[in-house]
């Protein structure tokens, strides 16, 4: 039954079960602790676990929801497994392949996680850039991967944004209408990786 557990952990992360049950997170991670009178949100939620530094109840998302709906934890991992189509508990017997057994709601989560990643490097890099390439003085042309930086970090920040505390709504709209932005920052991950394998080899 440990696997159980280990998938929701690898599949689920704490803020968006938090969030699936009715929890507000706001920018910095912070709620209102649901399980003590709390009027001013000290409730941390981290991406694998959460901590009420007002009562100081602690745990994963599994935990979380035990707590949340009065369940055992072996009924809070059944009711998460349902509540995002994880189907941890189907009778491996009848399991179709694997590919063909992935859910809307799967591919998109999967979406979602590996975009929030994708955008998350893409946007160190560009810091990375911004700092490394910033022109000495106001004479020299400044170097392209710091123009790179400058144009396209808000954006970039803004994407994440959504992905990361944006309403689902908006999510879902990326998700249908937006996938090549994330994709092209992929692409350009890529390639970025690419040019400092040359430029190495160049040395
Ligand atoms: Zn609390």
């Amino acid at each position: 039954m440990e696997e159980v557990f280990e998938k929701i952990k690898s599949d689920l992360s704490m803020k968006e079960v938090a969030a699936h049950y009715g929890l507000v997170i706001d920018r910095g991670g912070m709620a209102c602790c649901p399980f003590h009178e709390d009027k001013t949100p000290s409730m941390k939620v981290y991406e694998d676990h959460y901590h009420c530094f007002g009562c100081g109840e602690h745990g994963d998302a599994t935990s979380y929801v035990a707590r949340m709906f009065g369940l055992r934890q072996i009924d809070a991992a059944r009711k998460l497994s349902e509540d995002f189509g994880l189907r941890l508990f189907e009778d491996r017997g009848f399991a179709v392949p694997v590919s063909r057994a992935k859910s809307e709601s799967q591919v998109y989560r999967e979406w979602l996680k590996k975009s929030t990643e994708t955008v998350k490097n893409y946007y160190n890099l560009l810091k990375e850039w911004k700092a490394k390439y910033a022109p000495h003085d106001h004479y020299t042309e400044p170097h392209k991967l710091f123009i790179e930086s400058i144009t396209k970090m808000s954006y970039v920040e803004y994407i994440g944004d959504i992905l990361k505390f944006g309403k689902d709504e908006d999510r879902k709209d990326l998700y249908h209408n937006g996938k090549d932005i994330i994709d092209k920052m992929q692409e350009r991950l890529t390639l970025a990786k690419g040019t400092v394998t040359v430029s190495r080899n160049a040395l």
